[in-house]
């Protein structure tokens, strides 16, 4: 596989570098530092610029570095505690300027009367006085490099090693000339140079903008060839489904598919024919209809014998995906849930049933990843939200495969910058259309005084049958005031509506306890829910038209619309109140984004511009990959032109040969 830092190949050990005997490469060796490539990407943690410059043009309070005569003896004091304070006066472009050096003495030495010296330190304009932090002397000046070693050399030694490496070995790995020329980029070995010998912040941008491309670049390589290998290929992998069986079934359906789902259907029926596993990816935003998608997908493999594993992120989307399962195929598939609240006898059960091959579909969370989950003959995975599973996880479910074939669903809008990295070795299938019908979810700001508005809009809402859904953000006590719990809100709607009518639901109850409130507000028992944000995936109640958010401002824009996506799922016009007073500029952005549009990739994009994608799948995303130079968070230009390029620079290869 391209390998990210390996432009010298062969590449020698350090220890062929003559500057490099057995002690200086163990302590190389604890810095990873194995062989010349690690060397010049090994780069400076910083620079230091000691460029003389004019003092006569330098302001009060700059960074100075400056060169001139020494024009008196210095002088040092010496306070308590073993401070000293060191005075000279030195001539600098034509002022006479006192140079104050505190706690370094021994410079005392290096100062002569009459002799040139260059001091860099800060300037202050009113005394014409440098409170030097360094005598320079090595006369190269300019820019100096910083590097981490972890103390166990010095950046100077470092940098002899690195001059040694330029000097002996052959870069034999650059960019296409025409990139660099497209681009205006440096040969890698030129930017390399730069940073590690700067002369100016110029050079040393110039050197950033071209490895940081470099890194990108082979990343996309990468990753398309990844792409290549995960796509085996293996008669065994064809699912001959019966397409008649298939069509009856989406003829039964109670509505007609929308576009965008007939030709996703199509993708993964396509994939599914294919002698190659399937890899694909179905985004699409919250009430879009990827579920019935993903079951067309499962009732095909079921034409064929074979099974369906759906695995979800939490308990109650496994009983909401269950629920809504049964519903769609109606007795036509054997349909099964194992999560971690399934009774033991019901789990062996299950388990039984499912190795022999009797259960089509089995649909539940990480449960399924046990050891002792054994299919007959699995040959769908689909995972929903699989951003927050961890990579073995979604490996060991993987593993169980007769015929290996993934279908990812997620309705988190990623843009498309991002989603290229993160699944970048992915077929993606998008729905983009919602189905007919559908009204916008009318979405309003309002704020804490303005409650009592609020729960008059949804007493009427109540009137005509409908359901609710009440959000707030924390179980317990807050400790800011204007912040409304979960049992202070569940009072608030209590006392308006009777208890009989308002559901209450939160993170800290017993899975089994959520489930049967869920099952209370599903049911229309009670139509209103007071919750946490456990409602934030995969509930389905098309009955539900209004939702109300409390402290909207704690939530970032991605989950409001998560959020938001669980009302304005029939024809019937939805709302949602934002119920906020923000404090911040940011917060208040937020909610005037939220009640201007409701297209999830458009607030995607705002979200990604607001907050950087560092943090855009908060902490589980952390697979995205390192750089040097390059930044994920903010280079998401570059990779895109980085990412075109290698499309590009591929089928050029693969043309030539
Ligand atoms: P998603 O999983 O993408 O958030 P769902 O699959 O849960 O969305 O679908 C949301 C709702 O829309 C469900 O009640 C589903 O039955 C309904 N639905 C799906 N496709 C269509 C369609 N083509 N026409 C009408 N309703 C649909
Ligand atoms: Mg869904």
């Amino acid at each position: 596989m391209l390998a990210l830092y390996n432009i010298i190949t062969p590449a020698p050990p350090v220890e062929d570098m003559k500057g490099v005997g057995p002690k200086l490469r163990d302590k190389l060796l604890e810095l990873d530092i194995k062989n010349v490539n690690d060397i010049v990407f090994h780069l400076p943690s910083g620079y230091e610029n000691l460029t003389v410059m004019n003092l006569t043009e330098a302001k009060h309070n700059d960074k100075v570095t400056v060169a001139g005569l020494v024009k008196t003896e210095p002088t040092v004091a010496f306070f308590r505690g073993g401070k000293s304070r060191l005075t000279v006066f030195m001539e600098v472009n034509g002022m006479y300027v006192k140079v104050v050096f505190f706690n370094q003495p021994y410079l005392k030495d290096k100062l002569t009367v009459g002799e040139p010296a260059r001091v860099s330190g800060k300037f202050d304009l009113h005394k014409l006085e440098i409170n030097a932090q360094k005598l320079i002397f090595d006369a190269s000046g300019g820019f100096y490099v910083k590097y981490y070693l972890g103390g166990v050399m010095h950046s100077k030694t470092f940098s002899k090693i690195v001059a040694e490496v330029f000097e002996k070995c052959i870069f034999n790995y650059d960019l296409p000339e025409d990139l660099k020329q497209k681009y205006r980029l440096l040969s890698v070995r030129e930017a390399l140079w730069h940073l590690h010998f700067p002369k100016n912040p110029h050079d040393i941008n110039e050197a950033r903008r071209t490895i940081k491309f470099y890194e990108l670049f082979i990343f996309q390589l990468q990753l398309m060839e990844k792409r290549k290998q995960e796509r085996v290929r293996n008669e065994r992998y064809i699912v001959n489904y019966d397409v008649d069986a298939l069509r009856e079934f989406i003829e039964t359906l109670p509505f007609e598919l929308t576009s965008d789902q007939k030709r996703s259907a199509n993708e993964i029926c396509r994939d599914l024919k294919q002698n190659i596993s399937m890899h694909r990816l179905l985004q699409g935003d919250v009430g879009s209809g990827k579920t019935i998608v993903a079951g067309l997908a499962s009732y095909a493999i079921k034409t064929i014998g074979d099974q369906t594993a759906l695995m979800v992120p939490t308990e109650v989307l496994a009983n909401q995906h269950y629920q809504s399962f049964m519903e769609i195929f109606d007795g036509r598939l054997n349909i099964a849930k194992l999560t971690g609240t399934t009774s033991r006898r019901e789990k062996i059960h299950i388990q039984q049933a499912l190795r022999e091959g009797e259960i089509d579909l089995l649909i539940g969370t990480h449960a399924l990843i046990e050891d002792d989950v054994i299919f007959k003959r699995l040959s769908l995975i689909i995972t929903d939200e699989q951003h927050r599973f961890g990579v073995n996880q979604r490996k060991r479910l993987n593993d169980k495969s007769y015929r290996k074939n993934v279908l990812y669903m997620t309705a988190t809008p990623i843009p498309r910058t991002l989603s290229i990295t993160t699944f970048g070795d992915m077929d993606v299938s998008i729905i983009k259309e919602m189905p007919k019908g559908r009204k916008p979810v009318e979405t309003y700001w309002r704020r804490f005084d303005e409650t009592d508005e609020v729960l008059n809009a949804l007493a009427a809402e109540i009137k005509q049958g409908h359901s609710a859904y009440i959000v707030a953000p924390l179980i317990e006590e807050s400790e800011t005031l204007d912040l409304k719990n979960v049992q202070e809100i569940f009072q608030l709607f209590t006392n308006r509506f009777g208890e009989e009518n308002v559901e209450l639901v939160h993170g800290r109850m017993k899975p089994e306890d959520k489930a049967a409130g869920m099952k209370r507000f599903e049911d229309h028992e009670k139509p209103v829910l007071v919750s946490t944000t456990v409602i934030e995936v995969g509930i389905n109640v098309p009955n539900a038209t209004f939702m109300v958010i409390f402290n909207a401002e704690r939530f970032g824009l991605s989950t409001l619309h998560q959020l938001r996506g669980r009302v304005g799922r029939s024809d019937k016009q939805s709302y949602c109140i934002l119920v906020s007073d923000p404090k911040t500029e940011n917060a208040k952005l937020r909610m005037d984004i939220m009640t201007s549009t409701t297209d999830g990739f458009e607030l995607s994009e705002r979200d990604l511009e607001m907050r950087g994608p560092g943090d855009y799948f908060g902490v589980r995303q952390s697979g995205l990959p390192q750089f040097k130079v390059a930044d994920l968070s903010e280079d998401y230009r570059v990779l895109e032109h980085a990412r075109i390029s290698a499309i590009d620079y591929a089928a050029k290869m693969e043309a030539d040969g």
